[in-house]
């Protein structure tokens, strides 16, 4: 699936608005994504997880872990595409856990799918959390890279598509110096990680 079909996915269900936007970090942006509306549709969320499930056939991935909530819906769509068993990670007092006995084998071969990666930090967690049980992280995925790249979980990495959500003090915002007034998307849409 090419970068441009994924974007045009989450714009034609209103994952992906452009405006002027106040992002809960209070930071201003032209772009403001939400992942769940498009994955709300579960045809969108089978294509994703087909794609992401043809870069990792043939690797041997036998459970997909995905970090709470956001990777849930994508960890569960990959792991069907892939065969595999689809389990999730969480916080417990601030650290990420299986849990709901949830368990990986020693040498279990893993992949981590979540929705969004921005700075890979639920990734990371995750991969942590699944080598301290001793299963093998093959590979990470995630449907959006918001970080241009940058983000290094220390295993391959593989995105559909990479997206600059650019986050400006309202002082340097340039839709702020043209008087346009900002809308925030609101406590019920809750994205900005
Ligand atoms: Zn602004």
């Amino acid at each position: 699936m090419r970068a441009e079909e994924v974007i045009e996915r989450f714009r034609r269900t209103g994952a992906l608005l452009e405006g002027h936007f106040i992002l809960t970090s209070g930071l201003h942006s032209p772009k403001y994504l939400q992942c769940a509306l498009v994955l709300q549709h579960p045809p969108e969320a089978e294509a994703f997880a087909r794609a992401i499930g043809e870069h990792f056939a043939g690797k041997g991935i036998e459970t997909v872990v995905a970090p709470a909530i956001g990777g849930i819906v994508i960890g569960y769509e990959v792991a069907r595409a892939l065969g595999a068993r689809s389990i999730w990670t969480e916080r417990e007092a601030g650290v990420m856990k299986l849990r709901r006995g949830f368990g990986v084998r020693p040498g279990e071969s893993v992949l981590v799918v979540e929705d969004v990666i921005t700075t890979g930090g639920s990734t990371r967690e995750t991969i942590a959390a699944v080598r301290a049980a001793g299963a093998s992280v093959v590979g990470a995925a995630s449907i959006i890279d918001r970080s241009g790249g940058r983000a290094d979980v220390g295993v391959p990495r593989f995105a559909l598509a990479t997206l600059d959500v650019p986050a400006l003090a309202p002082s340097v915002c340039p839709a702020c110096q043209r008087g346009e007034p900002a809308i925030k998307p609101g406590s019920r849409i809750a994205s900005d990680k």
